[in-house]
């Protein structure tokens, strides 16, 4: 069994990745597990903080010849989407683990699905308590979602908590958060650490009590009947909603310093929340921060990897929320792949075994022998 973990690289975020899918620590795991040859490209996870000699140290091979170490690869772990050309050297009937997009990357799947290999996308892991340890959705959203804060922190004009000091009091920053998934309640805490006056409005009213228990002030806006799937994500909304959303927020986002946007549609483009209209209202100085920037985006005007200004209002865009924390994005992302692995490892085989029955299998395997043996996404692409 030969492991192979690329460098990343990354064209959508114009290689603007810092993360590596498995950590040093990572790797004694797996060959805790029975894996016998990791092999980790140079200088693969130098920008999260682990060097060459870490990985050599933890009893992986480091190689500089990449094409020829995916070719013969039976396991493949990265982080993003793999490149066209990267699927060409895979090795046929090769396992691969990865963030996919699947919904929104037919030609990906399709080259890996040509290609025969078994392809996991870990953004289609089921939210269900059994898999809650490989869930890397979370684990990345998680951190988004303090570094939303910290981005916004350090440019806002203000500082955070209130401060009573003999030449005046200084009033607390008010932090306006939308979503309240895994990243926004991330926001919503570390916001609060830092003694902002937090609200939050989220389109789930099942998330209000969460908000509370945060020491933050849910924001109840009338917009008829909102909810979740079944699955736990919130439905989207009808166009007249998303306008009485707009419209009922444009007061919360002129009274606050800092809004923090985290609202997104599972696979699908993310709503636009904060028209211009509603920057235009807010006060100078006041800084917006888009997490939903990369699908599609929930501020007008917002771009990823870059910091807009419309009548002094920042708009920040990250390209990779995550990555500004590396480090402990790779460690999570490396225990969440270790947890998978360590589910479907097969001790006589020393191999990975995806039964078609397994729930975790049929919600994230996406290809397998030649064929798209998923459900939701052979129906997303017309095919049944
Ligand atoms: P997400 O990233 O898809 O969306 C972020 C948030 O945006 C969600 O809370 C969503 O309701 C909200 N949103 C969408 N449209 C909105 C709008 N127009 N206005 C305001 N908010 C809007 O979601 P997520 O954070 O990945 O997860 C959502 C939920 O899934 C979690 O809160 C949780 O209930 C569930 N979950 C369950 C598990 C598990 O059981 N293992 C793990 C993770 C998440």
């Amino acid at each position: 069994m030969v492991t192979a973990v690329p460098k990343e690289r990354n064209a959508e975020r114009e290689n603007n990745e810092n993360r590596v899918a498995l950590t040093p620590e990572g790797v004694k795991r797996l060959k805790t597990l029975g894996v016998e040859e990791i092999i980790v490209e140079t200088g693969a996870g130098e920008e999260a903080g682990f060097s060459d000699e870490d990985y050599t140290k933890a009893g992986a091979e480091i190689s500089g010849s990449f094409t020829g170490v995916l070719e013969k690869a039976n396991l493949v772990l990265r982080l993003n989407q793999p490149s066209e050309d990267e699927i060409k050297h895979l090795k046929k009937g090769s396992v691969h683990i990865s963030f996919l997009d699947p919904y929104n990357n037919r030609d990906t799947v399709e080259a890996l699905q040509a290609r025969e290999i078994a392809a996991i996308s870990m953004e289609m892991i089921p939210r269900t308590t059994r898999a809650q340890k490989m869930d890397a959705l979370s684990s990345q959203a998680s951190l988004a979602g303090y570094v939303t804060v910290i981005e916004a922190a350090h440019r806002i004009n203000k500082i955070f908590p209130m401060m009573m000091t003999p030449a005046g009091t200084i009033s607390p920053v008010r932090v306006f958060i939308i979503g309240a998934g895994v990243a926004g309640l991330q926001a919503i805490a570390t916001a609060k650490r830092l003694g902002a006056r937090v609200e939050a409005f989220d389109t789930r009213p099942v998330v209000e009590e969460q908000v509370a228990s945060l020491g933050a002030k849910f924001v109840k806006l009338d917009l008829g009947e909102t909810g979740q799937t079944k699955d736990g994500y919130a439905k989207a909304l009808t166009e007249e909603q998303l306008a009485l959303q707009q419209e009922l927020m444009q007061e919360k986002c002129r009274t606050a310093d800092i809004v923090i946007t985290t609202a997104k549609l599972f696979g699908r483009k993310a709503p636009l929340l904060i028209p211009k209209k509603t920057i235009e209202a807010m006060k100078p100085g006041s800084v917006i921060v888009d997490l939903a920037v990369d699908t599609g985006g929930n501020v007008e005007g917002s771009k990823p990897g870059e910091t807009v200004v419309i009548n002094g209002v920042q708009i920040v865009g990250l390209a990779n929320y995550p990555g500004e924390v590396a480090a402990n994005a790779s460690q999570m992302y490396s225990s969440n792949l270790i947890n998978l692995i360590s589910e479907f490892w097969n001790k006589e085989s020393s191999s990975l075994v995806f039964p078609e029955d397994d729930d975790i299998v049929q919600g994230a395997l996406i290809t397998r022998e030649g064929s798209i043996v998923h459900g939701g996404i052979k129906k997303h692409y017309g095919m049944e």
